[in-house]
């Protein structure tokens, strides 16, 4: 479903993407994981057809993105950040409006209660909390029905609850058959999700493979640590508190 070769993109003297290769199949749930200017943006803004590429080739969702950047925007879902929302439409308003933007027509209610948002249709975006605004925006990605889904730190300053409620989302946006690209920084985030990942450092890809085959042959390497006994952690005891259920507060 996605395809690159060579990548490669530089600003000035500085090389951000130093000819990456890699592919993601259809329905996987792919994850891009690196530090601070790895050049994660970089690399999904060239696939998404925003930026302009140096040397190397992407398709994407059957379209050669170098050629034709118009073209992959059809095929694709963006997450985009809700700050990105025109202010005062009420959150079906903002559904009707980016259907329109994609020339179909869609059933706003139905999309937002796929997110769990039924009961905020008319609520004013700016007045939902940062989970549902995450879900919103999810929702917005898929109007145009993708066959690619791209999120940018998609769980970034949800609580725990919250951030779990989004995955089990995301995976009914993967069994749909939607193939999903994410960036994220949180590393359990990628191993729960993540079908594979991509560890990018400096401009390439330094590993590629399954989380637990990662770790696997880390630990074959010979690594370890002196051994947790801890079964659970704080982030158990969150959940076990407040439980695991969508709020709307
Ligand atoms: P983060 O996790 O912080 O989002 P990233 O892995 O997405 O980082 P990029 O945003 O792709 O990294 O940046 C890669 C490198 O390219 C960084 O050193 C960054 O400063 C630089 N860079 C990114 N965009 C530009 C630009 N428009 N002009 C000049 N340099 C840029």
């Amino acid at each position: 479903m996605i395809a690159v070769r060579d990548l490669a993109k530089r600003y000035g003297a500085l090389e951000a993407v130093r000819g990456i290769s890699f592919e993601v199949e259809p329905g996987e749930i792919f994850g891009l994981l690196g530090p601070n200017g790895a050049g994660k943006t970089t690399t999904v803004e060239i696939l998404e057809g925003l930026r302009s590429a140096d040397s190397g080739s992407v398709t994407v969702a059957g379209v050669d993105v170098m050629q034709d950047p118009r073209a992959v925007k059809g095929r694709i879902g963006v997450q985009l950040q809700a700050s990105a929302f025109p202010e005062n439409f009420l959150a079906r308003e903002i559904i009707d409006l980016f259907a329109l933007f994609h020339g179909r027509r869609v059933d706003a209610l139905a999309l937002l209660a796929a997110v769990g948002l039924q009961d905020k249709a008319s609520a004013r975006e700016e007045k939902l909390s940062g989970g549902q605004r995450q879900r919103l925006s999810l929702a917005v990605a898929m109007v145009g029905e993708p066959q690619v889904l791209f999120l940018d730190e998609p769980t970034t300053g949800l609580d725990p609850q919250a951030r779990r409620n989004l995955w089990a989302l995301i995976r009914t946006v993967q069994a749909r058959g939607t193939t999903v690209l994410l960036t994220t920084h949180y590393l359990d985030e990628a191993e729960i999700l993540c079908d594979r990942v991509a560890v990018m450092d400096g401009g390439r890809i330094v590993a590629l493979d399954a989380p637990r085959a990662l770790v696997g042959s880390l630990l074959a390497r010979g690594f370890s640590k002196p051994a947790v006994q801890q079964q659970a952690n704080l982030d158990d005891v969150f959940l076990d508190l407040t439980g695991h259920a969508l709020r709307d507060d």
